[in-house]
């Protein structure tokens, strides 16, 4: 079956409704809405508008709390440390960002330590922020209480998705915007897969004995025969992606985004969810004497992309690239959507009494 094409405007405004019937802020309404759909929009379905229905639910589980303030815990100088209380990620990771650059610009540096935020999701979208006020940021993620990824060398789970994302403003063009999780793919992918969508790689996985295999049952086990296939419910796990070097990343992203921040770093039992967020922001004006980085990250990246593509690729990319055509093409056409994802968030909109049909929503 073909997917629908959504208005992405629509859905954002059903979205934010949804998120309000919840006990949300207006600003946290719309800014959740607004990034889950910005997530979509750039190709990041895992981290877009799907997570409707489980943020819904994990409101009335108590595992994200909304109308939560951000407290800060320290603020010396570049320094900021600060306290989401579990509450909405989005939110509170663009508030700290907007805090970060502030610091940036009085400082020509910050460094933001969040803890205890609710799911943040893109973390792109953090770099994105500060590139468009012309910083240049390295961000480390950790998901505590979501064990789902072995380091390299064994098959006990470990770590989490751990993303990383790194954004550098091109005041000449578009800026470079790398963002991905550490794991080699990421657990929607293992449940598409495990449920007859596109198979996973053969090398994602590992089995409970540590061999290499791309059965997600490795991750689900037999839950994978039920409705709602279990993460936890496999003897293996995800791998880190890049063997040694892509799995030591991964463990520094629990180290500085979890041990450092005070999020806390995965353990065998998992704990509350929390996403935590090392962020370095630094104005690139700050070691610019002689006037050269704009022109400098512009030649370099026109450079890399006048590289000649290698067999069967079509066009050399740099991060950031794909989520921009995309966005481009999704806003215009319409945010692709398959049929349980729609009823799933019409579901959701009739529980809480938000007024809407796939009439409304369908372009
Ligand atoms: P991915 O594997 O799609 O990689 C994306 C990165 O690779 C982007 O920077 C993209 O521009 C770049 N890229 C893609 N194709 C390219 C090409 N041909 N040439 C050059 N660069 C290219 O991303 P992922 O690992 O699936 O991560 C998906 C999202 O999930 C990310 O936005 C991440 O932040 C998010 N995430 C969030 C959490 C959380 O707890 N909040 C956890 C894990 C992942």
């Amino acid at each position: 079956m073909t997917d629908h094409r959504i208005n992405p405007t629509a859905l954002a405004t059903t979205i934010e409704n949804i998120l309000l019937a919840d006990g949300c802020t207006a600003d946290e309404a719309k800014t959740v809405a607004d990034h889950l759909v910005l997530a979509s929009l750039s190709g990041h379905d895992s981290h877009g508008v799907i997570r409707t229905m489980r943020y819904h639910i994990w409101v009335e589980d108590g595992t994200i709390n909304p109308d939560t303030p951000l407290t800060t815990i320290l603020d010396n100088g570049p320094l900021l440390q600060l306290d989401g209380n579990d509450g909405m990620g989005q939110w509170l990771a663009r508030e700290a960002t907007e805090q970060g650059i502030a610091k940036a610009k009085e400082h020509g540096i910050a460094i933001v330590a969040l803890r205890r935020a609710g799911h943040i999701g893109r973390i792109g979208t953090y770099a994105e922020h500060a590139c468009a006020a012309g910083m240049a940021s390295i961000q480390f993620c950790n998901v505590n209480g979501s064990l789902l990824v072995a380091p390299f060398g064994t098959a006990r789970r470990c770590i989490g998705t751990d993303p990383v994302a790194v954004g550098i403003p091109n005041p000449a063009g578009e800026d470079f915007i790398l963002d991905f999780a550490t794991s080699l793919v990421a657990e929607g992918k293992a449940l598409v897969a495990g449920t007859g969508g596109k198979p996973l790689p053969d090398d994602a996985l590992v089995d409970a004995d540590g061999r290499i295999t791309g059965d997600p049952r490795a991750l689900y086990g037999d839950s994978l025969d039920t409705p709602n296939p279990d993460p936890r419910g496999g003897p293996g796990a995800l791998r880190a992606m890049g063997d040694h070097k892509g799995s030591g990343l991964a463990l520094a992203c629990e180290l500085l985004a979890g041990a450092l921040t005070g999020n806390g770093a995965n353990r065998p039992v998992e704990g509350q969810f929390g996403n935590g967020l090392l962020s370095i922001i630094i104005d690139p004006k700050t070691f610019d004497d002689t006037g050269m980085f704009g022109r400098e990250v512009s030649d370099y990246l026109d450079f890399v992309h006048s590289s000649p593509p290698a067999v069967g690729v079509e066009k050399v990319l740099v991060p950031g690239d794909k989520e921009r055509a995309l966005r481009a093409e999704r806003t215009a056409n319409g945010l692709p959507m398959p049929e349980p994802v729609l009823a799933g968030i019409l579901a959701t909109a009739k529980e809480v009494g938000v007024k809407v049909t796939s009439a409304d929503l369908i372009k």
